[in-house]
């Protein structure tokens, strides 16, 4: 008999979860104001709210941290740090940030002017923010196949290239440099292949334009490229890691994803010139080059975190947990963005709550439905979170609407994704009888859906 998948580490340490009652769930639900980013996290039974700083640290990473030095300037943790950063990307200039969108706070302050144009492919939503906070203009350049939830095609998240040239060829002046996200969290955690990666920066070099990869998830774009593109099967995750990165300029970092720690990033480069300019914003910004926004502790657990990160392993073990929960899904005829990606499960609330009109926000109703049933935090990428439109001030119903489900690393065991799949199944038996969802009482203008408050619209 072949022997299952299992995973590829033990438990060590264990943090217990508390169950609750569904009377309890209706009531804190309520003081919530209907939104989950509201709920205490003891009020929550599994929590799949995001997968960013929500990793579990391994052995090797709490041991690397009593070997941090603090030291404000030229600490040996960054030389660690930055060791290790070069030997996965060939980049030889590192600065640490305290989080992803602090790179992009102090990259793009010294490359996005006013008016500049920035191409790439879905753009996460603080890489617009730092983008259009410059009143420069982010141009989506993803290719079409990514709106069709039920489309099965191995490279979701791929850039298409002839939108590329287009915006290129149109505005090559106004362009600072091209920005490709890995995977392509907006499209649902979608890889990028090597080819499009290739081409992109070949199209880009026709223009002379350098090449950012935003790379939160880096190495689980290397495992789907390795398991879904001719010619990688046999090649390791840091060699297919290195080769990515032969066709990027630089990159930035959300640590809290692929890095496995609870807080940091960096920015890398082989140019000089990107590192000079960037330096100038970190230090008012960040803090001393050799620390930037992190404790010398931490860089070191995200040095160990890397390394052992692009081992097979580890990502295996993390790519099949979310792809394990996607069969349960697939087993009950519960829809939703396919094929599924590496860090999360993304609901089509729209296909399974087809009585809930849009105005009363399928997703978010299916995310409420979700936590009264078990417990189980997802979170709302719909209607909700594309805020009103700047001019009119309508609702935005013409994208898609979401129930992301994130899975933390290392965090939750496939009993736990059983409980998930479970909860999900029953919401989506009794989804006939679900006709009202909710309406809003209080908004912000922008990134409206953290603070958010909703009541339950009745019969
Ligand atoms: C999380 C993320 C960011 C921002 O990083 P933070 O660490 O949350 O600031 C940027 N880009 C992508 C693709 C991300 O997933």
């Amino acid at each position: 008999m072949e022997l299952p998948f299992a995973e590829s580490w033990k438990i060590k340490m264990v943090e217990p979860i508390k169950k609750s009652t569904r009377e309890e769930r209706e009531q804190w639900m309520k003081e919530a104001h209907y939104n989950l980013f509201n709920l205490k996290a003891d009020q929550v039974y599994i929590d799949c709210l995001t997968d960013s700083g929500t990793g579990a640290m391994s052995d090797r990473q709490w041991a690397a941290m009593m070997m941090g030095d603090e030291s404000y300037a030229g600490s040996s943790s960054f030389f660690r740090l930055k060791e290790v950063i070069t030997r996965l990307t060939g980049f030889e200039y590192v600065i640490p940030t305290h989080q992803g969108r602090a790179a992009e706070n102090v990259l793009f302050s010294h490359l996005v002017k006013n008016g500049d144009i920035v191409p790439g492919n879905s753009h996460f939503d603080t890489t617009k923010g730092h983008i259009e906070s410059r009143k420069a203009f982010a141009i989506d350049c993803t290719v079409d196949e990514a709106k069709d939830t039920q489309l099965e095609v191995p490279f979701k998240g791929n850039v298409d290239v002839k939108k590329l040239e287009k915006v290129l060829a149109e505005n090559a002046e106004k362009v600072p440099f091209v920005i490709v996200t890995v995977t392509n969290n907006t499209a649902g955690g979608q890889p990028v292949s090597m080819q499009n990666l290739r081409e992109v920066k070949a199209v880009a070099e026709k223009y002379g334009k350098r090449v950012i990869f935003d790379s939160a998830r880096f190495v689980e774009n290397a495992y789907f490229i390795k398991t879904r593109e001719e010619g990688y099967a046999d090649k390791s995750i840091k060699e297919i890691v290195k080769e990515m990165y032969q066709y990027a300029d630089g990159m930035t970092m959300s640590a809290k994803k692929d890095g496995i720690v609870n807080m940091g990033g960096f920015i890398a480069t082989h140019h000089e010139d990107w590192f000079e300019g960037a330096k100038r914003f970190c230090i008012p910004f960040e803090g001393y080059l050799t620390y930037g926004g992190m404790n010398g502790r931490d860089m070191d657990a995200l040095a160990v975190g890397l390394d052992e990160n692009t081992e097979l392993d580890n990502i295996e073990t993390r790519v099949k947990q979310v792809q394990y929960l996607a069969a349960k899904l697939d087993e009950y005829g519960i829809p939703y963005q396919r094929p599924v990606g590496g860090h999360a499960i993304f609901v089509d609330a729209d296909r399974v709550l087809t009585n809930v009109p849009k105005e009363e926000f399928p997703a978010q109703t299916l995310a409420i439905e979700l936590y009264l049933e078990a417990g189980v935090r997802g979170c709302e990428i719909g209607y909700i979170l594309a805020d009103r439109d700047p001019v009119t001030r309508e609702n935005r119903f013409g994208g898609l609407d979401l129930l992301r489900l994130c899975i933390a690393r290392r965090v939750y065991t496939n009993n736990h994704m059983d409980v998930i799949a479970a909860a999900l199944k029953n919401v989506y038996d009794r989804r006939n009888e679900i006709k009202h969802g909710v309406r809003i009482t209080w908004e912000t203008e922008l990134m409206r859906h953290f603070t958010v408050h909703l009541e339950r619209i009745e019969d």
